[in-house]
C-alpha cells in the first residue's frame, strides 16, 4: 500500500507516531515560510506541515504544488499549537510534520472547485463526473447509498430472502414506458428488450419455489425525462410466496423504519405505524395519490355548498360534472394583488382556468372577487367549511375533477414550501391502497392496467370484473414518502384463467398475449403459488434521505435531463460495420432530430 493510515482517522492518540499518507492536495497555504497542505483521501483531511528549509525537494514542491496533486507524505504526528486547533475537524488537534513527500501525480487546472461547494453548471459537473464525485457532498451521497443497500441486504438475508440476478437481455416487460431494444446479431431482425422491471422473472421465481426473492435491480424505461426519472434506475425488487397484502406492507414498513433509524438517525419518522389511505381518500384529501403528509392544508370539497351560490364559475363547474375545492393557506391573508396574480398564473400553467380567493385580514375583514355573488349567509358558511380564521388565505379551483385535484395538489405543496411546512428531516411515510385496477384509455378506447397486467383484482371485486370494470379495485399498494411515490406493488394473479381474462379486458388479443407472455401463462399451469411483491425505488429513497433535489445527485454516473451521458457522450453513432453485422440500416433523420 502507498499508505498505512487514512487522512481522516488520525487523532491525538497517534501523537509521536510516524505515518505514511497518500491523497489529494485539498488546499495549501503559505504561512510566512512554512507551508500547510490539507491532504485529503476518502476518509477526510489531515494538515501536513512542510518546512522548505528541510530539503531542496521540499522547496521545489512548495513552489510547484497545486490543488488535486496526488502526494504520498511520510511524517510524524504531532499536536497542533493550541491556537491552531480546529474543533470542526476530526483531525483538528493534530498535524503531520512532513519528513518525505513523493509526488504521485500532478493535476491540470480544474474545471470547477473541489474544495468548496460552488454553483457549477450541471453539464460541466456531469462531463467531469470523475472530479465531481471527489467533492464531499457526492462522497457523502455515495456512502449513504452504499450503507442503505448494505442494510437492506443484511436485513433481508436475516429473514431468509435470496438475492437472485435476473437477465438484462430479455423480452418486453411492460411498466407503462417504452422498451429499450437490443438487436441480436445471431438472429438478424430480432431484438431483446431491456426489462422495465424484473416483474415477470420475479414471479417466475415464485413458481420456481424460491418463496422469498429480492434483487437490487436495474430497470430500463425509455420515457421522457424528469427530475426524479432516469432511463436506467435501481429498484429494491422483491417478491414473496404465500403472502397477503399486509404481510408485504408490514415487512416493508419494518425494513424501512429500522433502516432509517440505523443509517440516518437524524431523520424523524412522523407516523408509526404508517397510515393506510385508500386511493379515493388520498385524492379527496390531498388531490394526488402520492401526498405529502407532513402538513395539513387538506383539500375541502365545497361543491355542494357553492353549486347555487350565484357565482356562475362555481355553479357551472359543478353543473358540468366537475367540482369546486379549496385549500386554506393559513397566515397568507396578507398576500398582495401581485402575489395573488402570480399564484393565478401558476394555476393556469397547471391547467386551471383561474384561481378564486378569499383573503381574511387580521381584523377579520374579507376580500374576495366573488364575495358580491354570495349571500352573507352562504359566504359565512363557506368560511366555516374552510375553517377560516383571521389572517388566512382561501384558494379555490373550479373545474373537472382531474384538473381541480391536480392543480390544488400542486398549489398545496407550493404553499407548504412557502410556509416552511416541508422539513426534509421529517419523513411522513404512508401506504396508499385500493387503487382502481383499470383506467380508461380514451385514445385507444380500451381499459388499461393502472399498475401492470399481473396485478390481482380484490377478492370482493372478482364478480364485477367484466360487468363494472371501472369500479374494480386491485390488491395493489404504493409506498409514499413526502410527495413521492417510493414503491408500487401488488398481490399477483397466479392462475392462467384469471390472467387470460385480464389480458382480454385490456384489449390484448389471445395471439399477442401468448406471443408476449406465454412463459407466464404456461408457468401458471404448473402449481404457481399465491404470491405478491413490491419494488421501492432506491434512487428516490437516497435522494430524499440525502436531502437532494433530484436523483442525479445520488447516482454515480447519471444521464442528463435529455437522457445523454455527458461524460462519454453516449448515446453515440455506431462504429464501422456494426450495423451491417446486425443486419440494420439507418433511416436518415432530419438534422434537428439527431
Ligand atoms: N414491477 C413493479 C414496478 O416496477 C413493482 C411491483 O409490482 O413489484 O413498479
Amino acid at each position: 500500500m502507498y499508505k498505512n493510515r487514512n487522512c481522516g482517522d488520525i487523532t491525538a492518540a497517534d501523537v509521536g507516531k510516524n505515518v505514511v499518507l497518500a491523497g489529494w492536495v485539498h488546499r495549501f497555504r503559505d504561512h510566512g515560510g512554512v507551508y500547510f497542505i490539507d491532504l485529503r483521501d476518502r476518509s477526510g483531511l489531515t494538515q501536513v506541515v512542510i518546512n522548505p528549509e528541510k530539503s531542496p525537494e521540499f522547496e521545489k514542491l512548495v513552489s510547484d504544488v497545486r490543488v488535486e496533486w496526488v502526494l504520498q507524505v511520510c511524517g510524524e504526528v504531532r499536536l497542533r499549537p493550541e491556537e491552531a486547533v480546529n474543533p470542526n475537524l476530526p483531525t483538528g488537534e493534530i498535524e503531520i510534520s512532513a519528513e518525505a513527500i513523493t509526488v504521485l501525480n500532478t493535476c491540470k487546472p480544474l474545471p470547477f472547485a473541489i474544495n468548496k461547494d460552488e454553483n457549477t453548471d450541471e453539464s460541466i459537473r456531469l462531463k467531469y463526473r470523475f472530479l465531481d464525485l471527489r467533492r464531499e457532498r457526492m462522497q457523502t451521497n455515495l456512502k449513504l447509498r452504499h450503507r442503505v443497500i448494505k442494510f437492506i441486504r443484511d436485513y433481508l438475508d436475516e429473514r431468509g430472502f435470496y438475492e437472485i440476478e435476473t437477465p438484462i437481455l430479455f423480452k418486453t416487460t411492460p411498466e407503462g414506458a417504452r422498451d429499450y431494444l437490443v438487436p441480436s446479431r445471431i438472429y438478424p431482425g430480432q431484438f431483446y428488450a431491456l426489462p422495465q422491471s424484473p416483474q415477470q422473472l420475479k414471479q417466475l421465481l415464485q413458481v420456481a419455489g424460491i418463496e422469498k426473492y429480492f434483487q437490487i435491480a436495474r430497470c430500463f424505461r425509455d420515457e421522457d425525462q424528469r427530475g426524479d426519472r432516469q432511463p436506467e434506475f435501481t429498484q429494491l425488487d422483491m417478491e414473496m410466496s404465500f403472502v397477503e397484502r399486509d404481510d408485504v406492507l408490514d415487512l416493508l414498513e419494518d425494513l424501512f423504519t429500522t433502516m432509517i433509524e440505523t443509517v440516518t438517525p437524524e431523520k424523524e419518522i412522523l407516523f408509526r405505524p404508517w397510515p393506510k389511505l385508500t386511493f379515493a381518500e388520498a385524492m379527496e384529501r390531498f388531490g394526488k395519490d402520492a401526498p405529502d403528509m407532513r402538513f395539513g392544508m387538506e383539500l375541502v370539497n365545497v361543491s355542494e355548498l357553492v353549486k347555487d351560490s350565484g357565482f356562475s364559475v362555481f355553479e357551472n363547474a359543478v353543473a358540468n360534472g366537475g367540482s369546486v375545492r379549496g385549500i386554506n393557506a393559513k397566515g397568507c391573508g396578507g398576500y398582495t394583488r401581485k402575489q395573488l396574480d402570480e399564484l393565478t398564473d401558476q394555476a393556469k400553467l397547471w391547467g386551471a382556468k383561474g384561481l378564486a380567493y378569499v383573503k381574511i385580514d387580521q381584523s377579520g375583514e374579507t376580500n374576495s372577487p366573488f364575495r358580491k355573488f354570495f349571500s352573507d349567509e352562504k359566504f359565512a358558511e363557506l368560511l366555516k367549511k374552510m375553517d377560516a380564521e383571521n389572517g388566512d388565505l382561501l384558494l379555490f379551483v373550479a373545474d373537472k375533477d382531474a384538473v381541480t385535484f391536480d392543480c390544488l395538489a400542486r398549489l398545496r405543496v407550493m404553499m407548504g414550501d412557502r410556509l416552511g411546512l416541508r422539513d426534509p428531516n421529517v419523513l411522513a411515510f404512508c401506504w396508499i391502497v385500493d387503487f382502481p385496477l383499470f383506467e380508461w384509455d380514451d385514445e385507444e378506447k380500451r381499459w388499461d392496467a393502472t399498475h401492470h397486467p399481473f396485478t390481482r383484482p380484490r377478492k370482493e371485486d372478482m364478480d364485477i370484473l367484466e360487468t363494472d370494470t371501472g369500479r374494480v379495485l386491485g390488491d395493489q399498494y404504493d409506498m409514499v414518502l413526502n410527495n413521492y411515490e417510493l414503491a408500487s406493488g401488488s398481490i399477483r394473479i397466479h392462475e392462467r384463467s384469471l390472467q387470460e381474462k385480464i389480458f382480454k379486458l385490456i384489449g390484448l388479443s389471445e395471439e399477442v398475449a401468448k406471443e408476449r407472455f406465454h412463459q407466464m401463462m404456461d408457468a401458471f399451469e404448473y402449481g404457481a403459488p399465491p404470491h405478491g411483491g413490491i419494488a421501492p425505488g432506491i434512487d428516490r429513497l437516497i435522494m430524499l434521505l440525502a436531502n437532494e433535489p433530484n436523483i442525479r445527485e445520488v447516482i454515480a454516473f447519471p444521464k442528463n435531463n435529455a437522457a445523454r451521458d455527458m461524460m462519454s457522450g453516449a448515446p453515440s453513432e455506431t462504429m464501422d460495420g456494426q450495423l451491417k453485422e446486425l443486419g440494420l440500416q439507418l433511416i436518415p433523420q432530419p438534422e434537428n432530430k439527431k
